[in-house]
């Protein structure tokens, strides 16, 4: 896989011409969105890793094989933002949601060894009103026992209340379920 980063952006008129398919990454704060990123577009450092949570406060997007955009959005959920600050990123997301018309689907990340958020509830539900397509993802699968990761994935996708084909899980660290997960979006991209 090609990936290229683009453009950093935080308003409309910085967002790259609406010209290709894109899927947005999201996810709570250290969910492992960066060593997603990273992972899935198999580079050290497209996104960076291990920021202060919450530092990374811009829509990252990036080109991949020339033909689709992935986007990076910023962690949510990171209790040391100042009410300004969260108003703010809401602004941002919001408006990114609302007018970029060639989004093709969300990836929601979820830690694979909790069960999901309220935060993550609330994104979920708001995807679901919008009638975002949503792919979810379960990171760090490593950390649960190879036999009890059917039951975690099955709990996920009971909370999301999304079907259980449409969960994926992906270890960085280990490098697996990657291919999963793009095989996936490669059938998202081209509906
Ligand atoms: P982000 O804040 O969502 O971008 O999360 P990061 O990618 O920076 O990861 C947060 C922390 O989780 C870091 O310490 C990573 O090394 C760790 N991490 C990320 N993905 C994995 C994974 O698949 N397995 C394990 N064991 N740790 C991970």
């Amino acid at each position: 896989m090609n990936s290229e980063f683009l453009t950093s952006a935080t308003k409309e008129g910085e967002y790259p011409e609406a010209d290709r398919p894109e899927v947005v990454v999201v996810g709570r704060s250290n969910v492992g969105k960066s060593s997603f990123i990273n992972a899935f577009t198999n580079r050290k450092k497209l996104a960076y890793v291990g920021n202060t949570p919450g530092k990374t406060q811009l829509i990252n997007f990036f080109m991949i094989d020339g033909a689709w955009y992935l986007v990076d959005v910023p962690g949510y959920g990171y209790a040391k933002l100042s009410k300004a600050q969260i108003a703010k990123l809401g602004r941002m997301m919001d408006e990114y949601f609302l007018k970029r018309k060639n989004l093709t689907c969300v990836v929601q990340l979820v830690d694979a060894r909790h069960d999901p958020s309220k935060d993550d509830m609330e994104m979920v539900d708001f995807f679901k009103e919008m009638h975002i397509p949503i792919v979810a993802v379960a990171t760090k699968i490593d950390k649960i026992p190879k036999t009890k990761r059917i039951n975690h994935l099955k709990k996920i996708s009971q909370k999301l209340q999304i079907p259980l084909a449409h969960i994926f899980a992906v270890s960085s660290t280990e490098k697996i379920g990657f291919e999963q997960v793009e095989e996936e979006l490669q059938k998202r991209i081209e509906q």
